[in-house]
């Protein structure tokens, strides 16, 4: 039997919808400007027609369930909500034709993909990494996983409100590169595994947050999230 000099990390997990058992997670990707007003809002537009998804990742110890109070994260100052479905995975995949990705598909969450944007802009600008402005501490909301085996979502409103007044408004078939194209695109990169999540991008009106703050999302036919802005630690 293995021992260890401490106790090691638990499993992070998401809660599934109708079920006792946990999604038990292995990784989180993030889909980069997947909306076109949201990447004329950053001052990038996207060309599909030169241009492929980007990506980048967070440590799966981000994560917290909807309805959590986070704590104002430290060394920002303008700290940014971006509402965004969650694709889970459920099937193992590597090299997956678009035609087949239904396969690798477990079913949807709402997910808030939170930002330091003044230190992912600088970063951005300056060729850096982006782990400082997106890998963050509580930085990765989840709501409760919906199983949808084999669904590939192509359409559904999607919102987000700051203490009621509203700031996003899109839909999901307003995506550049669609749940298809995502699993096709990012498993030539990664072999996906059951337990990996996709947040899918997030549209126009993304803004900041300060402590006090509620923040309420929901997509059509998935689901809804929140979460509460805590004071700074
Ligand atoms: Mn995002």
């Amino acid at each position: 039997m293995t021992t260890y000099l401490f106790t090691p990390p638990p499993v992070q997990s998401v809660a599934v919808h109708g079920k006792t058992e946990r999604f038990p997670i292995r990784r989180l990707f993030f889909v980069g400007r997947n909306y076109h007003a949201h990447a004329v809002e950053m001052g990038k537009p996207v060309d599909k027609s030169v241009e492929r998804p980007f990506y980048f990742t967070k440590d799966p110890t981000t994560l917290v369930p909807s309805g959590a109070t986070v704590p104002y994260p430290s060394e920002t100052r303008n700290y940014h909500h971006e509402m965004e479905l969650v694709l889970a995975i459920g099937a193992p995949g590597f090299k997956v034709p678009a035609e087949k990705a239904h396969e690798l598909v477990y079913g949807y969450a709402c997910g808030l993909d939170m930002t330091r944007r003044d230190l992912q802009l600088v970063a951005r600008d300056k060729g850096r990494p982006w782990d400082l402005g997106k890998d963050i501490e509580h930085g990765s909301v989840c709501s409760e996983i919906v199983p949808m085996p084999g669904v590939v979502l192509e359409r559904g409103a999607l919102s987000l409100t700051v203490n009621g007044q509203p700031r996003q408004a899109s839909d999901v078939d307003k995506l550049i590169w669609n749940i298809r194209e995502i699993i096709a695109d990012l498993s030539l990169f990664y072999h996906l595994q059951p337990g990996d999540l996709i947040y899918t991008g997030t549209p126009e009106g993304v803004g900041a947050v300060v402590a006090g703050d509620r923040i309420e999302g929901r997509i059509e036919g998935v689901g809804e999230i929140s979460v509460n802005v805590g004071a700074a630690e």
